[in-house]
């Protein structure tokens, strides 16, 4: 079996799309980040979870599309337009030391981004080093799973009874 027909090619455009999230002990640093680095950020399209996505746009004026907030599912939001090709690159400030309620919304966020191979930022000095990167002003070519491939494969495994 080839192993190029495993794997399909996506770009990260140039122009991104940047998911910004913070569970609420982080909120303060993601808008700080934000403030600090307003001038790459407005290059981009920005979006993130209810809350953060209006805390920073309230304190930096750059427009942030909001979805819903992480508790009630805006994590799990995210994740879908990841799956759908449409959120190429996310900052979430996750907070280590606090369990959260929607717990597992988040751990099915950072899993989907390492599925489909989307930068993905959880403390501050990655956060800076990505967005500091020479990708941020150019396209990115990465490889994701060939899920057409992988359904036609597992329809032929088969996984009904045989009649
Ligand atoms: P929030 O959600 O931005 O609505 O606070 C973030 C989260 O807790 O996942």
């Amino acid at each position: 079996m080839a192993l190029n027909d495993e794997y399909v090619e996506f770009t990260i455009p140039k122009q991104k799309t940047i998911a910004l999230i913070a569970h609420d002990k982080k909120k303060q640093e993601l808008v700080d980040w934000c403030l600090k680095n307003k001038e790459i950020l407005s290059r981009h399209f920005l979006c993130g979870t209810g809350t953060s996505a209006r805390l920073v746009c309230e304190h930096t004026g750059l427009p942030v599309k909001a979805y819903n907030s992480g508790p009630l599912g805006g994590d799990q939001q995210v994740g879908a337009k990841v799956v759908e090709g449409k959120i190429n690159f996310i900052i979430f400030f996750s907070d280590p030391l606090e369990a959260q309620p929607h717990d597992p919304d988040v751990k099915a966020l950072l899993r989907i981004a390492q599925v489909y191979d989307i930068p993905i930022a959880n403390n501050l000095s990655t956060a800076d080093f990505m967005i500091h990167s020479s990708y941020m002003d150019t396209e990115y070519v990465h490889r994701v799973i060939n899920f057409d491939r992988n359904v036609e494969k597992r329809v032929k495994e088969g996984h009904l009874v045989e009649e």
